[in-house]
């Protein structure tokens, strides 16, 4: 049985991935950071464990992962997001965005990679944004980080290629998620009407995609980005 950790799966994206890969057979570790409730919820109906942490405190996710055993699968996911200006983020909102978005990157793969190399098998798919592709006006901390992530993605695939490890990255659209509950509903309207699908996402299209990213029919798909946002980003 593969063990299968997703970041931030207490609710939204990395919930749903965490059920489609418990529906492949894995067992899943539902991290999260402050909703106990629903991560223990959906551990116990996925037969997983929620796993409480910080993703950004490299210590915290060493031992979450040596509580959880040995990784095959890692999701990483957990985000935060940030709509202000540029000249009105502090250095502290940059950080912390950061933190979470790009050390827990970081944090996570280094903490789940000794298995890997040594099974000389692994799957690591990256949850960044269409805005880390095209960039978003008022979300430059954002599209920084998630940018980074892209460029994570393309290094980690040539460096782990020859350990049997694929790297790749998601590049969701506008999701129907907690994330996006502050835009109005007209801003979500027009944010539909921009998308050639002609609607917004949902966390379970995203785990559609990164679900075939950690299956063996992805085998030799690596470094890849593949944006799961109706078209937002042609
Ligand atoms: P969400 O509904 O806000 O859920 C965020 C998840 O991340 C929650 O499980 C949360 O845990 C967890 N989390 C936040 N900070 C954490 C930390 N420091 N350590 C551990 N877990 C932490 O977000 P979402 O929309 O599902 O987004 C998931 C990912 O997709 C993010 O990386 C986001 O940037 C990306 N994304 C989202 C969209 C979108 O439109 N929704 C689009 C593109 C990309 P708690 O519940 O415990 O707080």
């Amino acid at each position: 049985m593969r063990a299968a950790l997703v970041s931030g799966a207490s609710r939204g994206i990395g919930a749903a991935c965490a059920r489609a890969l418990a529906g492949t057979g894995a067992r899943v570790g539902v991290n999260y950071l402050k909703s106990r409730d629903k991560a223990e919820a959906l551990a116990r109906e996925l037969g997983g464990v929620a796993l409480p942490c910080d993703v950004a405190d490299f210590d915290a996710v060493s031992r979450m992962v040596e509580t959880f055993g040995d990784v095959d699968i890692l999701v990483v996911n957990a985000g935060i997001a940030l709509q202000k200006l540029f000249t009105d983020t502090s250095f502290d909102e940059w950080r912390r965005l950061f933190a979470v978005n790009v050390d827990g990157a970081y944090n996570l793969i280094h903490a789940a990679l000794p298995h890997m190399i040594h099974e000389k098998w692994g799957r690591i798919v990256i949850v960044s944004s269409m805005w880390g592709v095209r960039g978003a006006s008022c979300e430059a901390a954002y599209s920084a980080a998630k940018a980074a992530l892209i460029g994570l993605t393309k290094a980690l695939a040539k460096e782990l290629g020859p350990s049997g490890i694929t790297v790749n990255c998601v590049a969701p659209g506008v999701i129907d998620t907690d994330m996006n509950a502050a835009l109005d509903r007209e801003t979500l309207s027009s944010l539909a009407d921009d998308t050639p699908l002609c609607r917004l996402g949902t966390p379970e299209d995203v785990a559609a995609a990164v679900k075939f990213l950690c299956s063996d029919e992805a085998a030799f798909i690596t470094g890849q980005i593949l944006c799961v946002d109706g078209g937002f980003a042609v």
